[in-house]
């Protein structure tokens, strides 16, 4: 049996050029779509990916705003600056970068967060709307793994999916998204967690793996039944700067039918999504 390589890649670069020709037009007719990020940390990694969102938007013809507060200022900075954001009528997406410091609560900023500008979906109202399958914004990163699947024919409807990860910006939006009664969703989903005892147990009986725990070498070959497709979101970064997934690539390779290499599978479909979203949000289509 072959395994099929899940490559991001191919499946952005369209995605980019409609984004990139929308761009286009709107700013021939006078607007300048433009997303703010917000950065509260001094780690290399959350930089390189906030770095990668301002590179895929200059790419596009977005411009970008570049917030950044130390790890240690007091959270009611961040909170702050997230509401002054909101208020800004030349900003018309705003996004968070998580994780964020300790003592700074995530529901904090959720609800500070504008609604009509959240683009990874964090505001309550939004999340509402997601679970309730009528999303002004799907975040990101769900958005890139439901596409990914379609793009690779990888059929969704009553397949049984094991979704390891239960965060609030990937597991738990996933999740719900694979459960819409919706083309791409009516999936069977079982979303694991650090509590979860046997994970194997779970992910051996799952048709799809999508692993998002940010734990290296956490799902092998040996938790896999032949022909399961496995989806790698997580993007750890090792020591020497490189980055790794959840999942061990060469034995989980040998058992998938389709399995995304990391780097290069959801990641840039992720950046994609974005300022898809960022587009959204500045033509205001959010439905009603
Ligand atoms: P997070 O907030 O730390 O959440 C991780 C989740 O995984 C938690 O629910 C945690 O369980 C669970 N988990 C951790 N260790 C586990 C284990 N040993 N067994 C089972 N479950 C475990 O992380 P996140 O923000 O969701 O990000 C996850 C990963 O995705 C990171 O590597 C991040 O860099 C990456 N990421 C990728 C993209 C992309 O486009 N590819 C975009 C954003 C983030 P508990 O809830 O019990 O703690």
């Amino acid at each position: 049996m072959s395994t099929e390589l899940l490559r991001g890649e191919p499946v952005a670069a369209p995605i980019h050029e409609r984004v990139a020709e929308r761009v286009q037009t709107l700013r021939e007719e006078g607007t300048m779509p433009t997303l703010a990020t917000v950065l509260m940390s001094d780690d290399s990694a959350d930089e390189c990916f906030v770095e990668l969102k301002h590179e895929t938007c200059a790419d596009v013809g977005i411009a970008t705003r570049d917030v950044r507060l130390e790890p240690d200022a007091p959270a009611e900075r961040l909170y702050r600056e997230v509401e002054r954001l909101g208020e800004t009528s030349a900003v018309d997406a705003v996004f968070v970068q998580v994780p964020l410091p300790d003592g700074v609560s995530l529901t904090g900023v959720r609800r500070r967060l504008e609604p009509t500008k959240d683009v990874d979906c964090l505001h309550p109202e939004n999340v509402g709307r997601l679970v309730a399958g009528e999303p002004w914004f799907v975040p990101a990163t769900t958005a890139a793994v439901c596409r990914l699947l379609s793009a690779y024919d990888v059929p969704v409807p009553g397949a049984d999916v094991v979704v390891v990860g239960r965060s609030d910006v990937i597991g738990k939006p996933l999740a719900n998204r694979l459960l819409w009664d919706q083309s791409g969703g009516n999936a069977t989903v079982t979303v694991c967690h650090s509590r979860t005892t046997g994970l194997a147990a779970y992910t051996r009986r799952a048709d799809i793996v999508v692993t998002a725990a940010g734990a290296p070498g956490l799902v092998d070959g040996s938790m896999l039944t032949r022909g399961t497709v496995v989806v790698d979101v997580s993007a750890n970064r090792r020591p020497d700067g490189g980055v790794v997934g959840d999942v061990v690539f060469e034995s989980a390779a040998e058992k998938a039918s389709a399995i995304t290499p990391v780097p290069g599978g959801v990641g840039p479909v992720t950046l994609a999504a974005l300022v898809e979203n960022v587009v959204r949000a500045a033509t205001r289509c959010n439905g009603d």
